[in-house]
């Protein structure tokens, strides 16, 4: 006697916030498929939603509060996890719980025993899971192509403007033998590109004093730069990349930076300075604060010529004076960072510094934010169009009728500009997805290049 095929259990999801947060929805739903559940393409075909949100800035904090709303609305049956699961409200009660109450569960962020909990209480697990069914580089939310391996979890810093530790609690770095492992499932999975992430790369295995892993046979040990520098060997086997996002300009970075001219760990570094003026940075309470900031870039471009520096700025920190926004001017000046994002100061619910003195009236903070992104196009369309006439590799994230569009090691996914590249005249030669080329640049603006397949 035949029986029917048992149906799966299906679980809608909807990811927002930071590339670390969807790290955590890449890890919930490799735990769903391997426990044999589907996902649902809609709200309609779901037997229950998850919504992971982000609870960074305001803005984040009502799309989160809106996406609980529309799912509760269309489906009814909600589990949350994410950022925003942790905060309170004035009154110290649970926030979403207070705003929705017929949420099932609320989870903080990296929390996945605690969702899956939940979903099985609210959903129970399918009687024969497919556990053959999970890829072993497990489900990814960005292109095939490139991945992001996320290192380490919160952050052992209290920077008066955030609010991370006080969700995601102090660090704790994953073992190098896991990260390692997972890097090498990516990259048999196909992907050209890994993006490392976490709060502080520069940290990674501070909390378990630097302990002594195994990988391949061969000790090493929880450290960034063994850590960058076996990731560079195995993405050369794979003749892949390997990007660093969020490192702090610590003295053994400059050990880093050596390990960036093969070309498999790529000569890009993103360090979130926030300032230049060391009052400010104080009132900010940032990490290596006292570093020289000028000096350590100096000292990179003379280690790495070809090196990107990317960072992000703070305009309009409370107290700060014009003399101190100048010094952030004259910084950038002569800095010439490559690509930067610069934010005018939003207080977050909870941040100690909302309590400081002074603080800039909005339109100040805005107008700063202006004259910062002013000085910026200036110095990135010089720095592109010195470019012009160059070779570099790129990598193809998409096709069209008339080429392709990709990254150079000087692009990250989402935040840099790209390269729009022209195919090569031959009709029967087509650019393919997750493709390395290399190109000569043809022409650039303040963010993006042209170029043509050599
Ligand atoms: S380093 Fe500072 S800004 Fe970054 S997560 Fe830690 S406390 Fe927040």
């Amino acid at each position: 006697m035949s029986s029917l095929p048992p149906v799966s259990p299906k679980v809608g999801f909807v990811s927002l916030g930071c590339p670390k947060a969807l790290v955590d929805s890449e890890q919930i739903l490799t735990q769903l498929r391997a426990e044999g559940y589907e996902t649902a393409k809609s709200y309609d075909g779901a037997d229950l939603v998850i919504v992971n949100t982000c609870g960074f800035i305001d803005a984040a904090v009502q799309e989160s509060l809106d996406a609980i709303g529309e799912a509760l609305h269309e489906n009814g049956k909600v589990i949350v996890t994410g950022c925003l699961g942790k905060k309170k409200d004035s009154a110290g009660d649970d926030m979403i719980l207070k705003i929705h109450p017929k949420v099932l569960a609320v989870t903080g962020p990296h929390a996945l025993a605690e969702v899956m909990d939940a979903v099985h209480l609210h959903l129970p697990k399918p009687h024969e899971p497919f556990i053959d069914l999970v890829p072993a580089h497990g489900i990814k939310l960005t292109p095939r192509h490139y991945a992001y391996l996320k290192i380490s979890e919160g952050c052992n810093h209290r920077c008066s403007f955030c609010i991370i530790p006080s969700m995601r609690g102090d660090l704790v770095s994953r073992p190098i033998a896991d990260v390692m492992l997972e890097a090498e499932n990516l990259f048999k999975a196909g992907v050209k590109e890994l993006l490392v992430i976490s709060q502080d790369t520069s940290a990674y295995g501070v909390d378990i004093k630097f302990r002594m892993g195994f990988w391949n046979g061969r000790p090493v040990r929880t450290h960034m730069t063994e850590l960058v520098a076996a990731l560079g060997e195995l993405a050369k086997q794979y003749g892949a990349w390997v990007r660093l996002h969020y490192v702090y300009p610590y003295p053994h970075v400059d050990d880093v930076i050596g390990l960036m001219n093969g070309g498999h760990v790529l000569p890009y570094l993103d360090v979130p300075l926030q300032h230049s003026h060391p009052d400010v940075l104080k009132r900010m309470k940032r990490p290596a604060s006292g570093e020289k900031n000028i000096e350590r870039i100096r000292a990179w471009r003379a280690l790495c010529p070809d090196i990107t520096i990317r960072s992000t700025f703070i305009a309009g920190f409370p107290g700060e004076t014009e003399e101190e926004f100048q010094h952030l001017l004259d910084f950038l000046q002569e800095a010439q960072i490559d690509r930067l994002g610069c934010f005018a100061y939003s207080p977050v619910d909870g941040a100690t510094a909302n309590q400081l003195a002074n603080p800039v009236p909005d339109e100040v903070r805005e107008e700063r934010r202006g004259r910062v992104m002013e000085l910026q196009e200036t110095i990135s369309r010089a720095r592109l169009q010195a470019k012009i006439g160059k070779t570099l590799r790129v990598l193809i994230d998409a096709v069209d009728r008339n080429g392709g569009t990709g990254r150079s090691a000087a692009d990250a996914p989402e935040i840099d500009g790209v390269v729009y590249v022209k195919p090569p005249y031959e009709p029967e030669r087509k650019l393919k997805v997750g493709e390395f080329v290399d190109v000569t640049v043809t022409a650039a603006d303040a963010h993006d290049l042209w170029a043509k397949v050599e």
